[in-house]
């Protein structure tokens, strides 16, 4: 099983190296090569996705990757932001279909800011699309507006193809799990959320045993915290997708503890966590690395056909956050705050 392994800046070389030490407790056999991206892959070749780099995850079985970005890149041109790393990374590998679990550890009911009944037991699956949407419209820039002042210029598009692949997506998954999926977009509004609407509806009759509901994506936001038991599968469009994950996130107590899944049309995928280099933190060794390693458990079961060494690992988990491991990020009186290589090393003796 070729892993390329992608640590990218701040906190992501940290809980990669980390979750790379847990999964070689696992009896199985890993090649491991790893690649500067971001802005390491800026500092090392001048651009934030190495042709090198993007070679080595174009071969690889699967990709575990870190996170990018560093204030100290800002003021770069757009095309050498590390941010868009992950953007040709996606684009190059059409890694179209982004699952998000979202899942409340009974332990961890306290970490989220939300009441305890309101989240206890919930388990949603955001299912965002990845490839199309306003981050990928042409054209795109600030320009001259004959107002005299400037213009910012960004365009919202998807093919029913796009649509189409999506929902089949998120009515698969729906159908291994609560078998409903509701389906956000803005179509009181957009052109392109009434298309997004229209092709879901039809895809629907495909799946008679699955309950499709449909949602404005500002009404999800304001679902999402007062009673977020009520989704199972919600699936969405790029932008939408970026924002109501990052708050569903927070339901579970914290952005350390979500793993995300990109995959392809073939189930090649790349695993991150949901959150950012958190520059805040970096190098502190306190940044949670409980979404990156969840992330590998992703790969295990998507990428890699381990779904049974995926399930140890989830258990392995579970298990350290029972016997009351926390990072800071999760910490409540009462329970052990521990740094980012205790809390793996934790993982990997439960393992
Ligand atoms: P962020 O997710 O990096 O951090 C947001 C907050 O959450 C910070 O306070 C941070 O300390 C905390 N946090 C994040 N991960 C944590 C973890 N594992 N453990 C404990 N706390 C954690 O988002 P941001 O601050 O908006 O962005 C920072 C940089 O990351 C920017 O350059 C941004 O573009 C980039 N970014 C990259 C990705 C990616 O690589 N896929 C995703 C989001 C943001």
């Amino acid at each position: 099983m070729k892993i390329a392994v992608l640590p990218g800046d701040g906190i992501g070389k940290e809980i990669v190296s980390e979750t790379l030490r847990v999964l070689g407790r696992l009896a199985l056999k890993f090649e491991f090569e790893e690649a500067p991206v971001g802005g390491a892959g800026y500092e090392a070749s001048g651009h934030p996705l190495p042709p090198a780099t993007l070679a080595l995850a174009k071969k690889a079985d699967a990709i575990l990757f870190g996170s990018v970005g560093d204030p100290k890149y800002d003021s770069l041109e757009s095309s050498k932001r590390p941010e868009q790393a992950i953007l040709g990374l996606r684009k190059e590998l059409g890694l179209f279909a982004n699952l998000r679990p979202a899942q409340v550890y009974p332990e961890l009911a306290d970490a989220s800011t939300l009441r305890p009944e309101v989240i206890a037991g919930l388990d949603i699956l955001i299912v965002r699309e990845l490839t199309g949407d306003i981050y990928f419209g042409q054209p795109k820039g600030i320009r001259q507006h004959e107002s005299g002042g400037r213009e910012g210029f960004d365009t919202m598009r998807y093919t029913e193809a796009e649509i189409r692949r999506i929902a089949r997506v998120a009515f698969d998954a729906a159908r291994k799990r609560g078998k409903k999926v509701c389906s956000v977009d803005k179509a009181n509004v957009l052109e392109t959320s009434r298309l997004w609407r229209e092709v879901v509806d039809a895809e629907a009759k495909g799946y008679p045993d699955i309950a499709i509901s449909h949602m404005y994506v500002d009404n999800c936001a304001m679902q999402l915290v007062r009673n977020p038991k009520q989704f199972d599968v919600i699936v969405t469009g790029n932008m939408f997708g970026d924002i109501l994950s990052d708050e569903a996130s927070m339901l579970t107590g914290s952005i350390g503890m979500l793993p995300s899944a990109s995959l392809d049309a073939n189930n090649k995928g790349l695993y991150e966590p949901i959150h950012g280099s958190a520059p805040d933190i970096a190098g502190k060794c306190i940044a949670n690395p409980l979404a990156t390693i969840l992330s590998a458990a992703l790969m295990l079961r998507h990428s890699l056909g381990q779904a049974a060494a995926a399930e140890r690992l989830e258990a392995a988990v579970k298990k350290t956050l029972r016997d009351g491991y926390r990072t800071a990020d999760i910490y409540t009186a009462g329970t052990r705050k521990v740094s980012t290589v205790e809390m793996a090393s934790a993982v990997a003796e439960r393992l």
